[in-house]
């Protein structure tokens, strides 16, 4: 049998930091002296070759363009590799597991992203098994096929569906979750793959990437008290195409009729406005309450169980890939890759 190759693509994070005694913080480090720290990577029964970016990031600095560099490197290999692992940091790492999941369509190969809490050349550190782990994951197969022919992400024991990820804890070494998808994967002696919630569907048709993103898209968090002038500007920000409106509960909003005029308003103008609740776990299902129903009324679009990070993600996919305000709406109506449960 052909050797399994898995390309690791180291982007920078924590995982590869080390402490720049001149100002005491953390700063990016190359790959190789990640590799010293983790002998292992040659004891792996699969090859395991690596690609670092020119500069390293924090993932503070993460930008679409990047992942349209991402996405070209992954087009680039992806005959040459059975795998792929993503070194990122974890601050925006659920953003670009997202943005990749809709930018890599028909993906028949693992692009696992991973990180960690503590740099790899700390005692205490987590990256050590994340980096392992998320490698074993690239590279199990069956029969050839991959096991989980998916973006994830892989932290601490468990497997997520990338685009079903947030990072919550910035302290634990847990740090992410998937509330509202179970994990595809957990690792305890054994590897335990969750097979009927990995998504296999793509298998048919062939593996096809987008590099294009449109970042006009913008974020408005409610809370009580929110002032309408702050309303009123991100809804009529020059360029802006679409909004994330981050509600309460099963998607609800003021009911206030300064506000529900700013909604209409940007609606009839040709804004979309996409609705995703501030609650971790939960679906938005705006016919519900009354407070939610306004909204429905108005024609602002349903985010069902979507995470933030998928909501901003899926816009700006969709905003540079569909013709129109139509279609834009129509496909946030269903699941492109697993991004929600309708
Ligand atoms: N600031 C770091 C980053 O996201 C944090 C981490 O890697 O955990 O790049």
């Amino acid at each position: 049998m052909e050797e399994r190759k898995i390309l690791i693509i180291y982007t920078g994070g924590t995982i590869g930091m080390v402490i720049d005694p001149e100002t005491n913080s953390l700063v990016p480090f190359d790959f190789e002296s990640i590799s010293k720290h983790v002998p292992e990577l040659r004891r792996f029964d699969f090859q395991v070759k690596s690609l670092s970016f020119e500069p390293l990031i924090d993932s503070s600095d993460m930008h679409p363009d990047i992942w349209i560099k991402l996405v070209g490197i992954i087009e680039e290999n992806y005959s040459l590799y059975d795998g792929f692992v993503i070194l990122h940091g974890t601050d925006t790492m659920a953003y670009t597991a997202s943005a990749l999941s809709f930018m890599l369509q028909n993906l028949k190969k693992p692009v696992v992203l991973t990180g960690s809490q503590l740099p790899l050349g700390t005692i205490r550190t987590d990256g050590k098994e994340n980096l392992i782990t998320a490698l074993e994951i690239a590279a199990a197969q069956k029969n050839r096929q991959a096991l989980v022919p998916e973006v994830c992400i892989y932290f601490k024991d468990k497997l997520f569906r990338g685009n079903r990820t947030t990072k919550y804890n910035a302290e634990h070494f847990n740090a992410f979750r998937s509330d509202n998808y179970p994990p595809l994967a957990e690792a305890g002696i054994h590897l335990k793959y969750n097979y009927p919630y990995i998504r296999y569907t793509t298998l048919n048709g062939t593996f096809r990437v987008s590099k294009k993103m449109d970042t006009n898209v913008a974020l408005l968090r409610i809370f009580p008290g929110i002032n309408k002038d702050v309303v009123k500007a991100v809804l009529n920000a020059p360029n802006i195409k679409a909004v994330v409106l981050e509600t309460y509960g099963s998607g609800n909003a003021p009911t206030t009729e300064w506000f529900l005029n700013e909604i209409k308003e940007a609606v009839e103008r040709g804004l979309i406005l996409l609705n995703v609740t501030q609650c971790l776990a939960g679906s938005v299902e705006m016919w519900r309450y009354e407070t939610g129903v306004h909204m429905l009324e108005l024609g602002v679009v349903s985010g069902y169980d979507m995470t933030t990070e998928a909501a901003v993600t899926k816009l700006m996919y969709l905003l540079a890939n569909c013709s129109s305000v139509e279609e834009v709406k129509k496909e946030l109506n269903r699941s492109l890759q697993g991004e929600i449960h309708i």
